[in-house]
């Protein structure tokens, strides 16, 4: 999508090997105006499924996430990483390696929200070695629902989540794909 990479082009600064900052736009402050241009390219490329509800992760998968959801006129699911004295029965939980934080968190969905009658779009903002979404297709599997597809804003081609998912014929798509960092220059993956 020549906005999003034009945008990561513009503000996005890659640190050191394998990290791209976005928080200018997307993990910080956020660009409405982009995330509603990402939101409806989701629809675009996933209207021929029959969505019920979007699925993510917190914090920073809610704002694409959310802009999927008004897109499709579907609930938003977002995944607790904390403890919550309002979240503690009836759940669905799945352990999650953070690629950011090097760190291991519970992530945790109230079972009333995941049933075997959705059917599921897993929105994140990145793709790196898939173990956030792993997570998400682990609490899908619990619920009984049906996974239909993941977006994310960005994916790292080069890291194994694609690589993952694509094994197991799951359908991606993915905003901005970026094949490599060099010099500091973020390059794109040509489709
Ligand atoms: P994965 O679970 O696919 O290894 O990593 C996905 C999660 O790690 C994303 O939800 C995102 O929050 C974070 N992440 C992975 N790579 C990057 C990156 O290059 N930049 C930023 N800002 N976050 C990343």
């Amino acid at each position: 999508m020549k906005l999003l990479e034009d945008r990561i082009k513009q503000d996005g600064q890659v640190l050191g090997a394998d990290v791209l900052k976005v928080d200018s736009f997307l993990n910080h402050q956020i660009d409405p105006d982009l995330m509603s241009a990402l939101g409806e390219e989701f629809h675009a490329r996933f209207k021929d499924t029959p969505i019920t509800k979007i699925l993510t992760v917190e914090s920073s998968g809610i704002a694409p996430a959310l802009a999927a959801g008004m897109a499709f006129h579907k609930p938003v699911v977002f995944a607790r990483k904390h403890k919550s004295l309002t979240l503690k029965d009836h759940l669905y939980t799945a352990e999650v390696y953070s690629f950011t934080k090097k760190s291991a968190n519970t992530i945790a969905i109230a079972t009333k929200f995941l049933g075997p009658d959705d059917h599921v779009l897993i929105i994140d903002d990145f793709l790196a070695n898939g173990q956030a979404v792993e997570g998400l297709i682990d609490i899908i599997a619990q619920a009984q629902a049906h996974l239909e597809g993941v977006g994310v804003v960005i994916e790292k081609s080069f890291q194994k989540g694609r690589a993952l998912l694509d094994q197991r014929h799951i359908r991606v798509e993915a905003l901005a794909r970026i094949a490599a960092f060099e010099d500091g220059q973020v390059i794109f993956k040509e489709d």
